[in-house]
């Protein structure tokens, strides 16, 4: 009797550590007409699937890996098992950007900014204006698929760049605040190659509330 019981527990307990996708905290249809539903339901339900399906297929050889919380692994990357690398970087990697990048945007259109956000901008990129100015540059000027970020560093400064592939800034010891996916599945069934129309759209769903909770944070 001893004996199942143990085995019950083992499975839950490895159930409740595998990475699981979280749920999309609106619908399909909230972000339109600025992002639309078919690519909502896509990139949520498959693409992002999708890399919490591989990331747990990678960690399953290494048991030992799965109490850590997919932003652990990915600001320890360089200290992993080599043969778990490159999935963390691009599996992990996904999982946590997408989960971010969902949290960021809300179906509250056009929100206001908070005065502490405003500041915070002001004090490192000059003024709002500039700060978007050089978001949407990053997100527009990459080449090929990748994001822009909003991040704080190291030192507490906000700072704009971008990264390619999946690649997260908890790799370089940054905290994303802001990110934008510029990977084409993110807007070519709505805006084709027209990224920069996709890019001036994001900004009108974006959940500001969630970004100062993560700049004062
Ligand atoms: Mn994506």
């Amino acid at each position: 009797m001893w004996y199942n019981i143990e085995v019950c527990l083992h499975i839950v307990t490895r159930k409740t550590t595998m990475h699981t996708l979280p749920p999309l905290p609106y619908d399909y249809t909230a972000l339109e007409p600025y992002f639309d539903a078919q690519t909502m339901e896509l990139h949520h339900s498959k693409h992002h699937q999708t890399y919490v399906d591989k990331l747990n297929e990678a960690l399953s050889k290494h048991p030992e890996l799965e109490s850590n919380d997919v932003l652990e692994l990915l600001a320890n990357i360089n200290n992993l098992p080599g043969d778990v690398q490159t999935a963390v970087r691009n599996h992990g990697g996904g999982h946590a950007n997408h989960s971010l990048f969902w949290q960021i945007l809300s179906p509250e259109k056009d929100q206001l900014i908070s005065q502490a956000v405003l500041q915070a901008l002001d004090a490192d990129f000059g003024s709002f204006d500039q700060f978007k100015t050089a978001l949407m540059q990053a997100a527009v000027g990459h080449f090929g698929s990748g994001w822009a970020w909003l991040v704080k560093n190291q030192q507490g400064k906000l700072t704009i760049y971008s990264t390619p592939n999946q690649d997260s800034p908890l790799m370089s010891g940054d905290r994303p605040i802001m990110g934008i996916d510029i990977w084409e599945h993110a807007y070519y069934l709505q805006y084709q190659n027209r990224r920069a129309e996709y890019v001036e759209a994001f900004w009108h769903v974006v959940n500001w509330n969630k970004v100062e909770e993560l700049i004062v944070g």
